[in-house]
């Protein structure tokens, strides 16, 4: 759907080259979210910005269902801007027209016929759920509000692709949900493909079907979400996936003499195996739960725990062993040589 390919943006920053984006290649799929995260400054917004050639690459290529846009005359280029509708996290909606006048100037500016304006905005309305709205101005709107009339306005036209900025960056956390329910729901309805930048992590895991990670201008890393939440390979994912989903050994908790401390990951099927059971079952130790958490990425659970093991030390090296053969992951935090 979206292909980009070996995307330079280079910048002159006191007369120096400054390669903001830097030879990024990347596929995205029809009617996909694909997210990009990364540190403020890695390039996800020039980088974005280049789909619709709001900036245009100094070098590469980007073609939007196969057709290379990258060197499109004006003409031809608004033409493939009409299947491509974009939201900021500041919405930008027209302070003095209605929310209603917001939605039926993106449509007006695209010749769209007169006498179908009124039932088109009120289709619009009704798809992002403010159908009641049309005649109030953006100041009495909350910024959940405001941002679903951005979509609305954004989808007057009917694009193939919405491309968010930052969508959810200036919201609290009730609008923030709201506006990833909604880009859920109509990517399921209108079979649309989304591109999210976000910072935030939380954002990421709920919303997204693949992510990207990027830091100075590089792509580091592209995985599906559930794969990046379980098995982050660079440090750049891993660092951003531990904000979201590691547990930590309390820091007054230090194993005992006879005890070893760990944590352990576990993936899909495994998260609903009674591993502890079985472990004090078949082994003569003894386990305490330290601490637990699972999370459920595209429905799919990932946990992770900490747990201490007691015992004598061939016992618990036994432990280890059998833990090993079925967690997705163990890392030994406290307690006992290894
Ligand atoms: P992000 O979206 O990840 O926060 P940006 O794409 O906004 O990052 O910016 C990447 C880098 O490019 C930043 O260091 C920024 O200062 C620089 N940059 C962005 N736009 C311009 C510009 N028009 N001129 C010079 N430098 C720019």
């Amino acid at each position: 759907m979206i292909e980009l390919k070996n995307i330079d943006v280079v910048f002159k920053q006191q007369n120096k080259d400054f390669y903001a984006v830097k030879d990024v290649s990347l596929n995205i799929n029809k009617g996909e979210v694909f997210g990009i995260v990364g540190p403020s400054g890695a390039g996800k917004s020039t980088l974005v910005r280049t789909i619709n050639l709001l900036q245009h690459p100094t070098n590469g290529k980007v073609l939007i269902e196969g057709q290379n846009i990258t060197n499109l005359n004006r003409k031809e280029l608004s033409k493939v801007r009409l299947n491509i509708g974009m939201i900021f996290q500041h919405f930008n909606l027209i302070s003095g027209a209605t929310i209603a006048g917001n939605i039926a100037f993106a449509l007006e500016a695209n010749h769209y016929p007169k006498s179908k304006i009124q039932k088109r905005v009120q289709e619009l309305l009704e798809l992002v759920h403010l159908p009641e709205k049309a005649d109030a101005y953006p100041a009495n709107l909350s910024g959940g509000q405001k941002q679903r009339v951005a979509i609305a306005r954004a989808l007057a036209n009917d694009p193939k692709i919405l491309l968010c900025d930052e969508a959810t960056s200036a919201l609290d956390l009730e609008n923030t949900e709201e506006i990833v329910s909604l880009l859920k729901e109509i990517k399921n309805k209108l079979h649309i493909t989304i591109v999210f930048i976000t910072h935030e992590m939380e954002v990421a895991k709920k919303l997204f079907d693949r992510i990207a990670f990027m830091e100075n201008g590089e792509l580091k890393e592209v995985a599906n979400i559930y794969d990046a939440f379980s098995n982050p390979k660079v440090p750049i994912a891993k660092n951003l996936v531990e904000r979201v989903i590691n547990v930590t050994l309390p820091e007054q908790i230090c194993a005992k003499e006879d005890e070893e401390i760990y944590r352990l990951k576990y993936t899909g099927e495994k998260a609903y195996s009674p591993i502890i059971s079985e472990v004090s079952k078949k082994f003569e130790v003894s386990v305490d739960i330290i601490n637990a958490k699972i999370d459920y990425i595209q429905g799919n659970p990932l946990g992770i725990l900490i747990i201490a093991i007691a015992g004598e030390k061939n016992q618990r090296t036994a432990a280890y062993e059998y833990m090993k053969e079925h967690v997705f992951e163990i890392e030994k935090l406290a307690g006992g040589e290894r």
